[in-house]
């Protein structure tokens, strides 16, 4: 069994998303995050990212995927109040043609963006993906190794972190 952690970029467009793969991967290599092999890099050592100092791949997905892995996909909840939408009415909200839609939040009546709901288990299309293979990366909190963080200020715009139990 594998446990990968993906990290989702919400705003690569398709047009741009195998460039930005690829300038993804030189900066992993270049910061130590990854060997040119892309295992992982010592900076990956040093900040506790990987389990026992053990961790697998690291995998650039710069095309379109829709991601929806996961044997325990669960519904986001508000961020808002906390409300937990049903993750069955949300599949069938979820609309190929329209992969960010704004959904209202039956517990306290706002307007929510998609990227904005809170949550590891739900569907999230994304044109630019990066998976860690057994890293020890568990949430995305500040607390964890700066990772994400970095991509974040690197690459700029709205990445999201999830779990997948494939
Ligand atoms: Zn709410």
């Amino acid at each position: 069994m594998s446990d990968s952690v993906f990290l989702f970029s919400f705003d690569v467009a398709e047009a741009d998303a195998a460039a930005e793969g690829k300038r993804l991967g030189d900066w992993l290599v270049r910061t130590g995050w990854a060997t040119p092999l892309m295992d992982p890099g010592p900076r990956a050592l040093d900040t506790g990212a990987l389990f026992n100092g053990r961790g697998g791949k690291l995998t650039v997905h710069g095309e379109p995927r829709l991601n929806m892995q996961g044997v325990d996909m669960e519904g986001p909840t508000c961020p808002y109040c906390g409300t937990q939408k049903d993750i069955d009415w949300w599949l069938e909200e979820y609309d190929d043609d329209d992969p960010y839609p704004v959904l209202q939040c039956e517990g306290c009546g706002k307007d929510v963006a998609y990227r904005d709901w809170v949550g590891t288990a739900h569907p999230i299309a994304s044109n630019l993906t990066l998976e860690l293979e057994d890293w020890d990366i568990q949430s995305d909190s500040p607390s964890e190794p700066p990772l994400l963080a970095e991509i974040r200020e690197e690459m700029g715009g709205h990445w999201v972190f999830m779990w997948a139990h494939t």
